[in-house]
């Protein structure tokens, strides 16, 4: 009897699922880039990465997938978004940032956003999300109960960021009635393990002093995250500069805001104090390169962030203003932008901007222990992506074909915690037809009512 025989009776290790790739991409710190390798996962967690001669003779599994002409990387991580917006998608383009969102989108949401619209649109996005690779997102939307629900059923790893607003909502009346609905959606998905929850105050302009106490008191003795839109815009700064005589960061670090929970989306305006403050107090910057371009909101300069040692991370934003939830373009625009701004070849790097995209945003929300990367121990958070089209040959760096040259349809299968939710590019947990359907009647109501 030889010795692979031997191995093969008694000494098999059994594995839910084991794929064997082209290339695995771990993006565990080492740039490794490693070929011909195969990824062992039992109970959702990532067992082994060995290579695929020895997992052959080592592992059985359920299920097997070979993926030959792909490469296997952790998922990305949207930091950013407003899922169910999804439905606005196309609803008003080309316009200025706050005639966009005073004169179109608001009166929007004040007129069609509940429950139903929050059930369908995030469900929307979810597809979206899982067929361009992403496993994990951020929503900062209202009715985060219905958000957290869609997740758990789609099978995302998720971020719930409840917003908060001086004014009211279809969700809450004022201030107090947003935090004390949020608390209760922590409380919902306190026992979830694939779901965090944690405060989303809309913006220095939308919120005043009081409730951002109140949160910096809640979110210490809560422990949970806090997500802000910063420094969004110009007139953003010029206006709280007239208003109040300060800069919005400068308001926020004098009530204490600052700290390593705080996810400060944005960011395109920053002078060099700020950036020293911002990295001082260990806050994330979660930049939405596609969102500031598209609302021309400005730069947010990405390569001095990186030299000063903050934490990027990439977000698409909601479908309203992007208009799509493409973690791979908007990585490719992230890299792009930053060597255009910082007038830097060499800025945001493909491997830069895939940690970008997977790891740091993993860092921001506090998770990097469970995701991010492929390694042992770690949850199986994977997207396959298919290397073999004509117009990715040839491959001489798998990491600079996926930044620059991929597209989000090659994506063929992902997972999140081990299970599949999308299966040579079919989605296992979310129905294809009800969602073509639904956005149809969304778009006959809301069209009807924006002519009417
Ligand atoms: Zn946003």
């Amino acid at each position: 009897m030889t010795t692979s025989a031997i191995n093969n009776n008694h000494e098999k290790q059994h594995a839910d699922t084991l794929i064997h790739a082209r290339w695995i991409i771990t993006v565990d710190g080492s740039k490794a880039i490693l070929e011909d390798h195969s990824l062992a996962v039992v109970n959702g967690q990532i067992a082994a990465i060995l290579p695929t001669s020895e997992a052959k003779i080592q592992w059985s599994a359920d299920n097997t997938q070979t993926l030959s002409d792909h490469a296997l990387i952790p998922g990305f991580i949207n930091t950013h978004g407003h899922a169910a917006m999804s439905l606005f998608r196309g609803m008003s383009d080309d316009l200025p940032i706050m005639e966009w969102l005073n004169d179109h989108i608001w009166p929007a949401e004040g007129q069609f956003v509940n429950e139903d619209f929050v059930h369908d649109g995030t469900r929307l996005a979810m597809a979206e999300m899982i067929r361009g690779g992403t496993t994990t997102f951020s929503d900062n939307y209202f009715y985060p109960d219905a958000a957290g629900h869609a997740a758990l059923e789609g099978g995302m790893r998720c971020q719930l960021v409840f917003p908060v607003l001086d004014f009211p909502t279809n969700w809450a009346k004022d201030a107090a009635n947003y935090i004390y609905k949020g608390l209760e959606v922590v409380d919902l998905f306190r026992n979830q393990d694939s779901i965090l929850v944690g405060f989303g105050p809309h913006a220095p302009y939308s919120v005043s002093d009081g409730p951002i106490k109140e949160i910096i008191t809640l979110s210490e003795q809560l422990d949970v995250n806090v997500q802000m839109h910063i420094h969004e815009s110009a007139l953003e700064v010029s206006e709280a500069v007239e208003k109040t005589g300060m800069r919005p960061l400068r308001r926020l670090a004098d009530l204490g805001f600052l700290s390593p929970r705080l996810q400060c989306t944005h960011m395109t305006q920053l002078n060099e104090a700020e950036i020293q403050l911002i990295a001082q107090n260990g806050c994330s910057v979660l930049h939405c390169p596609e969102s500031n371009l598209k609302l021309a909101s400005g730069f947010s300069p990405i390569a001095r962030l990186q030299q000063a040692g903050i934490n990027v991370a990439i977000g698409t934003d909601g479908c309203a203003s992007n208009n799509d939830l493409d973690m791979l373009g908007e990585t490719r625009t992230a890299s792009l932008l930053a060597k255009a701004v910082g007038q830097d070849a060499t800025a945001l790097s493909a491997w830069g901007a895939l940690e970008a995209a997977t790891i740091n945003g993993a860092r921001a929300m506090g998770i990097e222990n469970q995701t991010g990367s492929l390694e042992v121990g770690k949850q199986a958070d994977i997207a396959a992506i298919a290397m073999n089209e004509l117009e990715n040959l040839p491959v001489y760096n798998p990491v600079s074909q996926l930044i620059y040259t991929a597209n989000r349809n090659q994506f063929t299968h992902v997972w999140v915690n081990g299970k599949v939710l999308m299966e040579d590019r079919h989605l296992t947990t979310l129905d294809e037809a009800w969602l073509k359907q639904r956005a149809g009647e969304w778009q006959k109501r809301i069209s009807a009512s924006r002519q009417g």
